[in-house]
């Protein structure tokens, strides 16, 4: 049993008063809560804060670090992703991923909403050092095609499903890719899957998602006739993308937009018509290097929507850390506290993977994994894990 008090303590939703020390076990587990230290109480410089969340991430494709080119735009970074992705054998994907997963785990990640097209992850699912909520993704842009797409990701999700039986941590669901890649009938197959299982979908990653949806121009139109895919089922709507598949979505599920690069104010009005349940997810660095953009997240604050932060993948960022995500939107939106972005990374992204029982606060009986950062206003902030 350790006590230990720092210069601030976040809970995962504001700062504790100050000179509040915790007694910790061993095992991390948080027994008591002190209003002030003893003489045995080890003081930390700098903030504790509950472990981060990662709302957003692809482990399997840890191999492409590196291999994209920055700010092309979503349209060539995604032309290369299939070109890129298998050219690389079994061991040398096994040996990224769990170079990768081990970093972050360094950096302070203790929950993880991870995206799959394949169940290769299923290795660091069983290692037991991460809660994992594996979105297994659905993708198929023909209608008549349908079927098979929700075959070949139910199969994936039944590989997932089997390691959970036994484990707490480990929860997977099946979802859509993104607004331009899944068919109105595929939508209809995810959303029946599993009624209250929380829906993860990229969103508004690139404006020309949104011009597709209007009148079926623009690069995505150019992507899918160069790929050939038939997407002769396909009728504009005449409307954003958000407010155009959203309805295909049950307000039952939990949604998690990630990106929102070009969302707008009546994306979000349209969302928040639709659902009390959305959760916009912010990867900052993966936008500046796919799209040297931000999303308008003074807007989004404004609004009173959920923010929660991702990494996406090393394909689109150079590391797999929520502080770093933390630091970049502190850096462009320097108004915004420390309080408020702690709680992005910690409770709030415990909301969206429906993880605040175990993890995303300080609070007795907890075992949230416990930060020690350093030098947070610094360009590069350093994370330890101490319990
Ligand atoms: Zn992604």
């Amino acid at each position: 049993m350790r006590l230990i008090t720092a210069s601030s303590i976040h809970d995962g939703q504001k700062w504790m008063p100050s000179g509040t020390t915790l007694a910790v076990t061993d095992e991390g587990i948080i027994t008591d809560i002190l209003d002030t230290p003893t003489e045995h109480t080890i003081r930390y410089d700098g903030v504790l804060c509950p472990g981060f969340v990662n709302v957003h991430c692809h482990l399997e494709l840890s191999h492409m670090k590196g291999v994209a080119a920055e700010g092309t735009g979503l349209i060539p970074f995604l032309k290369n992703i299939p070109q890129y992705r298998n050219n690389y054998t079994t061991e040398q994907k096994q040996e990224a991923r769990h170079t990768a997963f081990e970093n972050m785990l360094q950096n302070g990640v203790v929950a993880v909403g991870d995206i799959a097209n394949t169940d290769d992850t299923k290795d660091l699912r069983t290692l037991g050092k991460m809660h994992f909520q594996t979105f297994v993704e659905a993708l198929g842009f023909a209608d008549s095609g349908a079927e098979r797409s929700m075959g070949y990701a139910t199969a994936t999700y039944a590989s997932f499903a089997k390691q959970s039986i036994n484990a707490k941590q480990l929860k997977q669901s099946i979802v859509p890719h993104a607004p331009y890649s899944v068919s109105r009938s595929l939508f209809r197959l995810i959303n029946e899957h599993s009624p209250s299982g929380i829906i993860s979908i990229h969103n508004q990653e690139s404006e020309e998602e949104n011009k597709y949806y209007y009148n079926k121009s623009g690069l995505v139109n150019d992507l899918l006739q160069s790929l050939k895919i038939d997407d002769s089922s396909f009728v504009p709507t005449g409307k954003r993308s958000l407010a155009s598949y959203m309805p295909l979505l049950s307000p039952e599920h939990r949604l998690v937009l990630v990106h929102n690069t070009y969302s707008n104010l009546q994306d979000i009005e349209f969302a928040v018509q639709h659902s009390g349940n959305v959760h916009w997810c912010l990867c900052p660095n993966a936008n500046l290097y796919i799209e040297n953009r931000l999303p308008d997240i003074d807007m989004l604050v404004k609004a009173g929507v959920n923010l929660c932060v991702g990494t996406d993948s090393l394909a689109s960022n150079h590391q797999l850390s929520i502080m770093a995500e933390l630091a970049t939107i502190k850096k462009y939106y320097p108004a915004l506290s420390w309080e408020t972005l702690l709680t992005w990374g910690t409770n709030n992204g415990a909301q969206a993977l429906q993880l605040t029982d175990v993890v995303g606060s300080i609070a007795t009986g907890r075992k949230p994994g416990i930060l020690h950062i350093t030098h947070i206003d610094s360009s590069k902030p350093a994370v330890k894990r101490i319990a």
